[in-house]
């Protein structure tokens, strides 16, 4: 079920169906600046289960309930890390592997612990990020829109910035990862990056 909005400029109040305080700066920065966010705590919502196989079915799961709750436009973000030589793992389960108290740096050894068993570090471990991203309407219609950025793990964690895997993610055609990279200059090569822009062309924004 889809709904075509015109345009975005007509929303002004957004709930962004997010807890991830890392994700919720990149959204923030590529929406609209007239709108008014809410997040799930502005309206005591619980994380919904997220239990589809994709990250677009987690995507709708997360926008849908947001926005049947609220009441408002939600939009969310369902992403992940695809590794090649481990058959796309941790893919929709990239938040799980950080384990309850979402630690990443448990996530990241497991990655390398994995790697090492699989083959040798220092092969290309191809990789790429997955986005999707879901808007829902309190009406139950809905849209997804997806984006990806290929590249390769590190073999070694470096940087600071960012969030998640960053640390161990170099996008093709570039040395740095993510975690090394300027904010401002991850958010124009991400993978979000890539799926706003689609929400940019389709609600013309
Ligand atoms: P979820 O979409 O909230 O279920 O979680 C996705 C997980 O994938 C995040 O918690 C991050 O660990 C990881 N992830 C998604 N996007 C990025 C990114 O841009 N950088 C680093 N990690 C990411």
């Amino acid at each position: 079920m889809e709904n075509k909005l015109s345009s975005l400029k007509n929303i002004k109040s957004l709930l962004i169906a997010t807890n991830n305080k890392g994700k919720l700066l990149e959204i923030k920065k590529l929406l609209p600046k007239h709108i008014t966010f809410y997040s799930p705590k502005d309206f005591n919502l619980l994380e919904p289960i997220e239990n589809a196989k994709t990250f677009e079915g987690n995507a709708v799961i997360k926008a849908k309930y947001c926005a049947q709750k609220s009441k408002l436009v939600s939009l969310s973000d369902d992403s992940g890390l695809e590794i090649s030589s481990l058959s796309g793992e941790p893919g929709v389960y990239s938040a799980r592997w950080a384990g309850k108290n979402k630690n990443f740096k448990i996530a990241i050894k497991k990655v390398y612990i994995k790697i090492k068993k699989k083959n040798n570090l220092k092969k290309l471990n191809a990789a790429r990020f997955y986005c999707s991203l879901a808007i829902a309407f309190p009406n139950g219609n809905y849209k997804t829109f997806s984006g990806t950025v290929s590249g390769k793990i590190s073999t070694r964690p470096r940087g600071n910035n960012g969030f998640g895997y960053d640390p161990i993610f170099i996008p093709k055609g570039y040395k740095k990862t993510f975690g090394e990279m300027k904010a401002d200059f991850k958010d124009k090569i991400s993978h979000r990056y890539k799926a706003f822009s689609k929400i940019k062309k389709y609600f013309k924004y």
